[in-house]
């Protein structure tokens, strides 16, 4: 079976493309490597460098290779970035989607997997969050995802097009090997924040905010390790095929983390002091996202490999320590 993953160069596509090249899928990858890093790329994928809203490129890419389903990772994901602009979102991340979308259709693949995010539930009214809970996106992010979500589910009711929307939590976490991980630019997440504490990069993180409703004041989120999510996506692409069905889950591994918490476990892993001080919130942040897994495991059988949040961190330190400045290069 041939996919193709497009974004396959990115911090979650990159570790997709391992997992199905090591389950002895053949793998076609496409990106633009305006965010991603070619050298992330599995030298056993065939690679196209290209804009997924360039119909001709991707007229290439179906015609010379025999896709059967399409695993799509290619979006610009910074929430804060979003919210300043807008248009930068909805183009990209809807209007390329849109393209893909048309170009399956006239070359009649009709499975897709789709990264999607906790982003579209917006501020949970409960946790755990489940997957018919009411989606409410607080950012241009969040609302672009689910905005592909309706058209997912339009094309299935007027083509027959199937997918698996797959909501992630907090991705974290880098490659068993060490050989690839996390490297955005300008990077915005906490815990390679942490570690470029740890390793001299920064004087100090930053916490935004210790005055959120939960038992130490700082944000809660679900963390769940890159190589779990990407084994995630396979199993749902394994799904939709076999059943010709449609679903949505949700990608976390149910447990619940502070930012406090997150910090000390680093501590601990990588032996470093990382100092922290507090700072204001950031705009739009919910103060809890906990995802409800009961779905993932009970359909998929999903059970995460990289159970607790020390297991992530050391991966994430293996990585980051052997990597300082990441690829480097694109
Ligand atoms: N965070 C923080 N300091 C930082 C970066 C992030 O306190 O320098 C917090 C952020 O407010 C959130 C949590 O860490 O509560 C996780 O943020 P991240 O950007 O990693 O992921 P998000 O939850 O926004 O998808």
């Amino acid at each position: 079976m041939t996919v193709l993953v497009c974004g396959g160069a990115g911090y979650i596509g990159s570790h997709t493309v391992r997992e199905l090249l090591d389950k002895g899928r053949e793998v076609v990858v496409a990106d633009s490597l305006v965010t991603g890093h070619r050298k992330a790329v599995d030298e056993r994928a065939s690679f196209y460098w290209g804009d997924l809203s360039d119909e001709a490129f991707l007229d290439v890419v179906f015609r010379e290779n025999d896709i059967d389903a399409v695993i799509d990772f290619a979006a610009f994901s910074i929430v804060g970035e979003s919210v300043t602009n807008p248009v930068k979102y909805f183009e990209n991340n809807i209007g390329s989607t849109l393209c893909l979308l048309k170009k399956m259709n006239e070359y009649g693949v009709k499975h897709i997997v789709f990264s999607s995010t906790a982003a579209v539930y917006g501020e949970p009214e409960v946790v755990p969050i489940t997957e018919s809970d009411r989606t409410l996106p607080t950012n241009p992010y969040g609302e672009s995802k689910l905005c592909v979500e309706k058209i997912l589910k339009w094309f299935d009711n007027a083509y027959s097009l199937k997918y698996a929307v797959l909501r992630y939590f907090n991705a974290a976490g880098a490659h068993i090997s060490g050989k690839i991980g996390e490297d955005h630019k300008p990077e915005t997440h906490l815990i390679p924040i942490i570690l470029d504490v740890a390793l001299g990069k920064r004087d100090k993180i930053s916490i935004f905010g210790d005055d959120y409703p939960t038992d130490d004041g700082t944000c809660v989120r679900d963390y769940i390790h890159v190589s779990d999510l990407a084994r995630a996506h396979i199993l749902a692409l394994d799904k939709i095929m076999a059943e010709n069905i449609s679903v949505t889950y949700n990608l976390g591994n149910g447990n619940g983390f502070s930012v406090k918490e997150v910090i000390e476990t680093a501590r601990r892993v990588t032996g470093k002091e990382i100092p922290c001080d507090i700072a204001e919130r950031r705009a739009g942040d919910p103060s809890v996202l906990i995802a409800s897994s009961d779905k993932l495991t009970r359909e998929l059988g999903f059970e995460p490999e990289f159970n607790t949040l020390e297991k992530i961190i050391e991966t994430a330190w293996k990585w980051h320590s052997t990597h300082p400045d990441g690829y480097k290069d694109r």
